[in-house]
């Protein structure tokens, strides 16, 4: 028998009902692992060994007494620490919320819960979600464990680190403008972001919430199809969450989609794509026309401002949702607020502390965050910046619409370039900014986006390829995906770790 860390969810599953593994024996391989590994990775800001195999040993004694089990029986699984864990530390990567024990459970904690799968630790993730690189975390890089100098993406980056590490075969990310697709086309493994509405955003530590999305990260589509089976549907706690039934995406999955009408986004083919990058996803094209699939050049004209409309809606919903966190009811409180100049000395002491706290409480990353999108709201500037950004986010919408009426999945590459260096970007803000011009768009329109690993460059990093989709049509995005995937083996790839 193979290594159970090197075994996919689905495989896992089946070794564990036919009675050839217990949930204690793969928690255990699995902590094993990241206790050799994650040293040299840092994917984990909370890693609980104990705690995840007294679960893993409930699921066995359930087992043994013919219980009914949940569709991730004894799985061992990472969730970014932006969910909120009742009791557990939820950082979300910022000394804002270095002591922040939720006192609920966000829903799809819930979910996995009663899907029986093992929490195995939160990980690492830029402050609040604001980054793509795993830098902006108050609490140090997470590397990228193709190549350990360089980063895994973000903000997620500790979930596709931990899966593309085996550090368990599954995680849990959050996407707002790229943040599962582009770590997980830099770390060479699968990332959905949903649509939104798909999946139930409460308890999800919000940063924009007309763009949040949680999804799944896994090796293949076939534990991306179940972990999302098991996170998505209603939530009357989430009013955007949409009241639609939840296909068995995995039972599907294996039929070939009806249609194969793919879109080639031209505007993805830009200046700045790696050529590496492009090759890889031409390759794809020819497979894809190999299968059957009539392929097509198609215009999203109003891409190009995709990246400058997010930069003022984000900003200005972040700049409201992270109001709260001012020392008084929510998160970090300075120590000292006493006046240090004759100025201060003429504020207030309440909002002095708000101001030492928040100062002291939020990395610079958030802090540029919050200013932008505060002028981009304040009197004057309203129209000329966000509500101009909103009509930009419905033509964006509007092109995929029209796009969507010739075929039925976009392809392009994820990212445009492969995982750069640590360091690199990181006092580049725009630089920065730009790791998410492909991804932006999809959670603009509120489409579901799919990243799937399609090769290798010749210096041995990952590459992804992005497939979209119209809202709610995430069984055909699979499907189409499976195309791909039953043909290659890239999924199949794994960094050298030892
Ligand atoms: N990198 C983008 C940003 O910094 C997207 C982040 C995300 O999807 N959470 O905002």
């Amino acid at each position: 028998m193979i290594e159970p860390t090197r075994m996919s969810a689905v495989e896992l599953i089946n070794q564990m009902s036919a009675g050839h593994l217990s949930a204690e024996e793969v928690t255990r391989a699995y902590i094993d692992r990241i206790d050799r590994l994650d040293r040299s990775v840092k994917s984990f800001l909370l890693f609980d060994p104990e705690s995840a195999l007294t679960v893993a040993r409930s699921i066995d004694q359930k087992r043994r007494n013919g219980e009914h089990l949940g569709p991730l029986a004894g799985v061992p699984i990472a969730l970014k620490d932006n969910l909120c864990t009742p009791g557990l530390p939820t950082t979300c990567g910022s000394r804002m919320l270095q002591n922040f024990r939720p006192p609920y459970e966000a829903t799809v904690i819930r979910k996995l819960r009663e899907a029986d799968a093992v929490f195995i630790g939160k990980t690492n993730m830029d402050e609040f979600a604001m980054g793509s690189s795993t830098e902006n975390s108050a609490y140090g890089a997470t590397c990228n464990p193709w190549d350990l100098e360089r980063i895994p993406g973000g903000s997620s980056g500790g979930s596709a680190a931990s899966v593309a590490a085996d550090f368990a075969p599954l995680s849990i990310g959050s996407d707002t403008g790229g943040s599962i697709r582009q770590p997980a086309a830099l770390c060479g493994i699968v990332g959905l972001k949903p649509t939104y509405g798909r999946v139930s955003r409460y308890g999800l530590i919000a940063f924009a919430s007309s763009l949040d999305q949680i999804g799944p990260f896994a090796h293949d589509l076939a534990d991306t199809s179940l972990l999302l089976q098991v996170i998505s549907g209603h939530d009357p706690h989430d009013a955007t969450s949409v009241d639609s039934p939840v296909p068995d995406y995995l039972a599907t999955l294996e039929k070939p989609p009806e249609r194969l009408r793919i879109g080639l986004v031209r505007e993805f083919f830009s200046e700045g794509l790696d050529p590496e990058i492009e090759a890889a996803v031409r390759e794809a094209v020819r497979l894809y026309v190999g299968a059957g699939a009539t392929v097509k050049d198609v215009s999203l004209p109003h891409s190009k401002y995709g990246t400058a409309a997010y930069y003022i809606v984000a900003p200005a919903e972040c700049s409201s949702n992270l109001a709260r966190y001012d020392g008084t009811i929510f998160g970090h409180r300075a120590a000292d607020w006493s006046p240090r100049t004759p100025e201060e000395a003429e504020i207030p002491p309440l909002i002095r502390m708000m101001m030492a706290s928040r100062a002291e409480g939020f990395g610079a990353e958030v802090k540029r965050r919050i200013m932008l999108g505060t002028f981009a709201l304040s009197a004057g500037y309203a129209d000329q910046y966000y509500n101009q950004a909103l009509k930009v986010r419905r033509l964006i919408r509007n092109d995929f619409d029209a796009a969507f009426a010739d075929v039925d999945v976009l392809i392009g590459p994820t990212t445009p370039t492969a995982a750069f260096k640590l360091g690199e970007k990181a006092a580049d803000p725009l630089a920065m900014y730009l790791s998410d011009i492909y991804t932006i768009t999809t959670n603009l329109a509120g489409i579901p986006g799919l990243s799937i690993p399609c090769g290798l460059t010749k210096s041995g990093l990952p590459i992804g390829l992005q497939l979209m989709a119209p809202a709610f049509a995430e069984e055909n995005l699979l499907r189409t995906a499976r195309v791909f995937e039953r043909q290659t083996d890239w999924h199949t790839r794994r960094p050298s770790l030892a």
